[in-house]
């Protein structure tokens, strides 16, 4: 099971008795938004950061337009605002502007403008501003301080909804009010959270990945096929980024900050690209099982140093990049019915995966593991791969496993199939270029 969020949309039945409160509140969320926006731009004057959500509810919480809104429904406005500043920094586009004033102009029929009207903006409630009556499809919407101060006035507002046929709103997790220029009229959107059942497995063939730094990944499937990511866009980035920001005349200035999101987004981009080719790999091959090298051998090398990409093209490659492949990848295996388990990478990298032998002063020359017993040379991260799926530091591990050497090819461990990335069509394979002989 896979938990999910689904957005369900319904029209408002009681729109009459309604409009005029939520009006009121999508007016407050886009003064809200002002404020937030003009406070941003100010410390990003001064500073030449933008604050995030969290400051600027620090900043804003005692503001008057605040209290316009239910407390969590004014957060959301300014994780919005802070988010749209973020977009705009990674956009790839530099003619795109950092997000607006919310303002809606008035003309008359000179082209005069007239008057000036805040719009209508996008309410949000989370959990502590809902009550929801499932039985009668209606849902409380907690207002905020000021829109109560009436002494008759409700605390909350009264919607009653309708949705699709067939819909059940059910483990409501946000509720968002949206107005509908052409209808001129509001809708809800529900934001639920649901429970999908994950497929069975594509098969009973297993995987491994190892995760390291001259090539980003090497995959060895049972199967016999092994494949490599060099991870060439993340290198090109890791020598032109770096380039570029040391290149601006302020290390901490606005073209800097920009470079450093538009860098990070690349590389979230890469990640999820190669994460989807994997998957549909494994797939293919009826892998139900994948093992990923733990992070250790990856934050620290044998001898125990952190392993550093400065001198193999300046990458910017730390722990926290791996995890986050890692998770991307757990979630899309798991929706494809595969399981993901980390597994310790101790050793992997100077065992022979065929015989077993470990060899302390394995030399590892031009990426080719040299094995003396088989007198055989592995690509070496494809060694390190098939070590990872056979997780050979599982104590239960027998030793059965390894009179397999007679019976198995080896050839698969010396020529893997070899991807490069490029933007517009992905991962393609290379021409074979790996020298397989030592
Ligand atoms: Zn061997």
């Amino acid at each position: 099971m896979l938990e999910v969020h689904c957005t369900y949309r319904a029209i408002i039945r009681n729109h009459s008795q309604v409009a005029d409160s939520l009006d009121r509140h999508g007016w407050s969320a886009s003064k809200l938004w002002n404020v937030a926006n003009y406070h941003s731009r100010e410390v990003w004057e001064e500073t030449g950061k933008i604050p995030d959500h969290e400051e600027l509810k620090d900043e804003l919480k005692s503001h008057p337009t605040y209290k316009g809104l239910h407390s969590q429904s004014s957060q959301r406005v300014l994780e919005e605002l802070a988010e749209a500043f973020n977009s705009w920094y990674s956009s790839d586009d530099d003619r795109d502007n950092p997000p607006g004033y919310r303002k809606e102009n008035y003309y008359d029929d000179q082209g005069r403008r007239v008057h000036e009207e805040h719009p209508r903006s996008t309410v949000t409630w989370k959990q502590n501003g809902i009550r929801h009556d499932t039985k009668n499809n209606r849902v409380r919407l907690s207002k905020g301080a000021d829109h109560k101060e009436h002494p008759k006035a409700w605390e909350y507002i009264l919607v009653e909804y309708e949705t699709r046929p067939g819909v059940t709103v059910e483990n409501l997790q946000q509720v968002r009010a949206v107005y509908d220029n052409l209808k001129e009229r509001w809708e809800l959107h529900f934001i639920c959270k649901d429970k999908i059942k994950t497929p069975d497995a594509p098969g009973n063939e297993t995987a491994g990945i190892d995760l390291g730094i001259s090539n980003f990944a090497a995959v060895a499937y049972s199967t016999e096929e092994a494949d490599l990511y060099p991870g060439n866009r993340l290198k090109q980035d890791g020598y032109y980024f770096p380039k570029e920001i040391a290149n601006c005349d302020d290390s901490g200035g606005n073209t800097a900050t920009r470079l450093h999101h538009k860098w990070s987004e690349r590389r979230t981009h890469f990640f999820h690209s190669l994460v989807k080719h994997i998957v549909e790999r494994c797939v293919e091959k009826g892998v139900g099982h994948i093992n990923v090298g733990d992070l250790e051998g990856v934050r620290d090398d044998e001898t125990g140093e952190a392993k550093n990409w400065g001198t193999h093209g300046n990458l910017d490659l730390h722990g926290w990049a791996f995890d986050r492949f890692i998770s991307i990848l757990e979630y899309k295996a798991t929706v494809a019915g595969i399981t993901v388990v980390e597994v310790s990478e101790r050793d992997t990298s100077k065992t022979c995966c065929v015989c077993e032998k470990k060899d302390e002063s394995q030399r590892v020359d031009r990426g080719l593991y040299v094995c003396e017993d088989c007198d055989a040379a592995f690509n070496a991260d494809v060694n390190g791969a098939e070590n990872i799926r056979l997780n050979i530091n599982k104590e239960s591990n027998s030793k059965s496993s390894t009179n397999l050497c007679e019976d198995r090819s080896t050839g698969w461990l010396a020529q893997p199939e070899v991807y490069l990335h490029d933007l517009s069509s992905g991962f393609q394979p290379q021409e074979q270029v790996v020298d397989c002989k030592p």
